[in-house]
C-alpha cells in the first residue's frame, strides 16, 4: 500500500479528531468538508466506485478543514499533500 493510501485509509475511518483546529462557526464544520471525507471520497475515486465529475471535484476542492488540520492531525499526516498524490496519480485528468 502505497504511502497515501495508507494516510487517506487512515483518515476515511477517523472520527475527525482535527475538528477543533477548523473554526467553529464555518462552513468547514459540514461533514462533507471535513479531511476524514475528502479522503473517503478520493479513495471511492481511485477504487473507481465514484467517478471524477464535476460534483467530485467541487467536493474535493472544498479544502479548508483539510487545510486547517495540517500540524493537528492525530496520527500527524498531512491530508491535503495525500489528496494531491493520490488524485495526481490515480485519477484521469
Ligand atoms: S487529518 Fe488526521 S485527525 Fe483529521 S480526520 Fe484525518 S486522520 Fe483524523
Amino acid at each position: 500500500m502505497s504511502e497515501y493510501i495508507n494516510a487517506l485509509t487512515i483518515c476515511a475511518y477517523c472520527p475527525n479528531t482535527c475538528r477543533p483546529s477548523y473554526a467553529a462557526n464555518e462552513d468547514v464544520q459540514i461533514e462533507s468538508q471535513t479531511p476524514s471525507a475528502l479522503s473517503l471520497i478520493t479513495l471511492a475515486v481511485l477504487k473507481k466506485r465514484l467517478p471524477m465529475d464535476e460534483d467530485t471535484r467541487a467536493a474535493l476542492g472544498r479544502r479548508a478543514a483539510a487545510n486547517a488540520s495540517i500540524g493537528h492531525c492525530t496520527y500527524g499526516l498531512n491530508i491535503p499533500v495525500a489528496l494531491d498524490a493520490a488524485l495526481a496519480e490515480g485519477t484521469p485528468a
